[in-house]
């Protein structure tokens, strides 16, 4: 015993040790979207999926095509190799978009819930005693993205199918309007909050006149005061995230009502909310929020999507990733993200291979930071804004590894404005700003020309 403590006491005094007993880790997956369609006809030069929507399916394979949503290989693949890296993580984070992208026509409440069922079977089946954290996606209704600010069939039903996951208490609010809480691992001082901001979708038209769809920022602001007088430490999760879309300009999610006040409840609460996890952009960035006066309070984080399916965006070009899952690596008592590592497919080896799913970077080796606080985000931020060569990093990244081509200055100014302001008005004024700033060179050219050539004349 004598021994022990001295182990003990030795770890504690030299900090790296100390900081490992700390050290907790949990999985963040996202957009998983099935296609129950998926199938390979001639043998294996080509593919069937409702969700390429007669695209050409160029890599199909066992695991997938860039133009399809998730076969059921890819979808047991990816789990499987969560159980292989890190078969007892703390806990899972999992943020919906679990159904194909096809018209409404081709699905309908009983194919929602059934996708939504056999997901949930294979994480529960795989990760039999881990609590799951799980959040509701625009496709993860039906009609998509309709998803209401009252009780419904389907909010019932998908809470029956999470009941395990779910405390009591969340089980009511989660019926009421999709989003609950609840102390993380039961810890005191430790909560989290799962929040449906598919109500704030400016695709749902549901609530488009509403002033707090199912009373959730109400409910959100409420608990977070509740947290504050308690000294606890909050973890938000989400679908749909507040802000731009980094790959195409101009392109928000939510209405900008909503964005407001999402902005506003986190500059109230920033010192509680210690990570905001997200998804929906099947890219892998982050977002920045900063004081009114311009300091860095809090970051959320997005992780890239299970699917490889390239997105129909207009104004997009060639939006597909490889398939990507994301542990991180956390203070268990502050909740600070200390380390985000990424891991990936690589679906065109895979289809001719086999599936190897590999560490495609973390966080803390790749930017050069300590951890991933909103300071350490800053600066990621700051030097991917700055330095080509972390910009041209970060976009790599932004794909998991499929577009490798270079972000030019328009792409630059796309990513980096997507990232820093998340503000309607903060973001165009970031485009104007970043667009006038790099004409100067140009602008500089030319007077430079024209001086030569009027000193020659
Ligand atoms: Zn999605
Ligand atoms: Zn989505």
């Amino acid at each position: 015993m004598d021994c022990m403590l001295k182990v003990l006491i030795l770890a504690i005094l030299s900090g790296n040790c100390y900081g490992k007993l700390l050290t907790g880790s949990f999985w963040h997956i996202t957009d998983l979207h099935w296609d129950p369609t998926y199938r390979l006809v001639d043998g294996n030069s080509g593919s069937v999926c409702n969700s390429s929507g007669n695209r050409p399916t160029t890599h199909a394979g066992t695991f997938g095509d860039y133009v399809c949503d998730s076969p059921w290989d890819l979808i047991s693949s990816s789990v499987h190799a969560m159980k292989n890296i890190l078969p007892e993580p703390d806990f899972i984070l999992w943020t919906g978009d679990d159904t194909p992208h096809v018209p409404n026509e081709n699905l309908g409440e009983e194919a929602v819930l059934r996708i939504i069922g056999n997901l949930t079977n294979i994480i529960k089946t795989l990760f039999p005693k881990t609590k799951v954290y799980s959040a509701l996606g625009n496709h993860d209704y039906h009609p998509k993205s309709q998803l209401p600010p009252t009780e419904n069939n389907m909010y019932e039903q998908i809470q029956k199918l999470w009941e395990d996951w779910l405390d009591p208490a969340s089980r009511n609010t989660f019926k009421k309007g999709g989003y609950y809480t609840e102390k993380l691992l039961n810890q005191t001082g430790l909560r989290v909050l799962v929040l449906n901001t598919n109500l704030y979708y400016d695709q749902n038209k549901i609530t488009e006149n509403m002033k707090d769809p199912a009373d959730q920022f109400k409910w959100a602001d409420q608990v977070l005061s509740e947290a504050s007088k308690n000294n606890e430490k909050v973890y938000i999760v989400g679908h749909v995230p507040p802000g731009f879309f980094e790959k195409k300009r101009h392109k928000p999610w939510f209405r900008s009502e909503f964005n407001n006040q999402y902005i506003k409840l986190i500059q109230k609460h920033h010192d509680i909310i210690i990570g905001q996890f997200f998804g929906h952009h099947h890219t892998d960035s982050f977002r920045m929020f900063y004081s009114t006066s311009g300091s860095p309070i809090s970051a959320m984080f997005l992780t890239p999507g299970v699917t490889p399916w390239k997105t129909t965006l207009p104004g997009v070009v060639d939006g597909a990733n490889n398939p990507a899952i994301r542990v991180f690596e956390y203070n268990n008592k502050t909740l600070l993200v200390e380390d985000i590592v990424t891991y990936y497919l690589n679906l065109t080896y895979a289809n001719i291979a086999h599936a190897r799913w590999e560490k495609e970077y973390r966080l803390t080796e790749a930017f050069r930071v300590p951890d991933a606080s909103p300071v350490s985000m800053h600066r990621v931020l700051d030097q991917i804004a700055h330095q080509n060569c972390y910009l041209q990093k970060y976009y790599g990244f932004n794909s998991v590894n499929y577009d490798l081509s270079e972000c030019n200055a328009d792409c630059r100014i796309d990513h980096v404005c997507a990232m820093r302001e998340v503000g309607f008005e903060a973001y165009e004024h970031c485009v104007q700003k970043e667009e006038a700033s790099s004409t100067v060179p140009a602008i500089l050219t030319i007077v430079f020309a024209l001086s030569v050539s009027l000193w020659g004349s």
